[in-house]
């Protein structure tokens, strides 16, 4: 058997494009553009990479894009005071800090600055927490996407078992939560759990997001099942060309999943795509207009 490729490309240029009318719809109904502040500290490059990413679709959905651009030595009390800033800023519906932030700045602090009305990372401890109690949310984007991606493949995922495997604040823990609110039945693994291959056999839903290329094996995987590889590790191969590879082995899993997301044009593709959809719905909920239809 060959797995089913989930296409996360197509499926988000699909999403992009109904934000996209739906921004046009709020804007010629309500006077309504959704703006989105962007906030670089220092120059990663592959943070830079991502926000120039989420620049240009956020425009290409007609949305307002702001960027700033700090230098990496910036005072923590400056970086607090753009963002104080950004809160009041009506032009603003979404503020994003991108991660991670020089060690020199605290970023529970500077993420506790952000209004949470307009924390479309939902990284914010209120977001967090009324993810955690059921409660509506704004909701981590790259989470969101892997639930887009499964409901690809699955129109319910109700009663079905899924494994978590990794439990950040970014990635891990929201999707637990957003499986619980399908009536997934969830298993969380992490670095401390024990025999890993074997709790992955029982799942029907399988979600690595560790860091590590090509942890998860084929034969961990129960046939039939859907594999939604969050991983993003960069290898450098023989010919000193990098090559990112996801936490599957996918070549493997290929063999015995019955869907898999490929590394690239997976879930990463789903990311930006998923923070357009949070702006517009923090757009709408700030300015008390009904929920966007997407
Ligand atoms: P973190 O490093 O914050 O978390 C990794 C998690 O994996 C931790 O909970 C850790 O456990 C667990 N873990 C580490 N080693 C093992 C192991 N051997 N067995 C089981 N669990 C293990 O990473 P993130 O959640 O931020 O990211 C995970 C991956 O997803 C990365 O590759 C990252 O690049 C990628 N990513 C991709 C995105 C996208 O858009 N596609 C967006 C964000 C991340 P413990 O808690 O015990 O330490």
């Amino acid at each position: 058997m060959t797995a089913r490729i989930i296409d996360g490309k197509a499926i988000a240029a699909e999403l992009r494009a109904r934000v996209a009318e739906e921004v046009a719809r709020v804007r010629r109904e309500h006077r309504l553009t959704p703006g989105l502040a962007v906030v670089l500290v220092g120059s990663d490059p592959a943070s830079e990479v991502y926000v120039r990413s989420k620049h240009t679709q956020t425009q290409a959905a007609g949305m307002a894009s702001f960027e700033h651009k700090l230098p990496a030595d910036v005072a923590e009390s400056d970086l607090l005071a753009l963002i104080a800033k950004l809160n009041r800023d009506p032009g603003v519906h979404g503020i994003l800090v991108q991660l991670p932030l020089p060690k020199s700045l605290h970023t529970e602090t500077v993420i506790n600055a952000i209004d949470p009305a307009k924390d479309v990372d939902g990284l914010h401890p209120n977001n967090a927490g009324r993810l955690a109690g059921g409660l509506p949310a704004l909701a981590p984007c790259t989470p969101l996407g892997c639930i887009i991606l499964t409901k690809s493949v699955h129109a319910s995922l109700e009663g079905m078992n899924a494994i978590v495997i990794g439990r950040s604040n970014l990635v891990g823990r929201p999707l637990v939560q957003l499986l619980l609110n399908e009536n997934a039945t969830v298993t969380i693994a992490h670095s401390r759990s024990h025999d890993l291959p074997q709790l992955t056999a029982r799942a029907d839903l399988v979600y690595a997001a560790v860091g590590k290329p090509e942890m998860v094996r084929g034969d961990w995987i129960r046939p039939g099942a859907t594999v939604i590889d969050v991983g993003i590790n960069r290898l450098q191969g023989d010919d000193g060309k990098t090559r990112l590879v996801g936490d599957v082995a996918f070549q493997e899993a290929l063999n015995v999943a019955g869907a898999i997301t490929p590394v690239p044009g997976g879930v990463g593709q789903m990311t930006v795509a998923c923070l357009l959809v949070n702006t517009l719905r923090a757009a709408c909920a700030i300015a008390g207009l009904p929920a966007p239809a997407v």
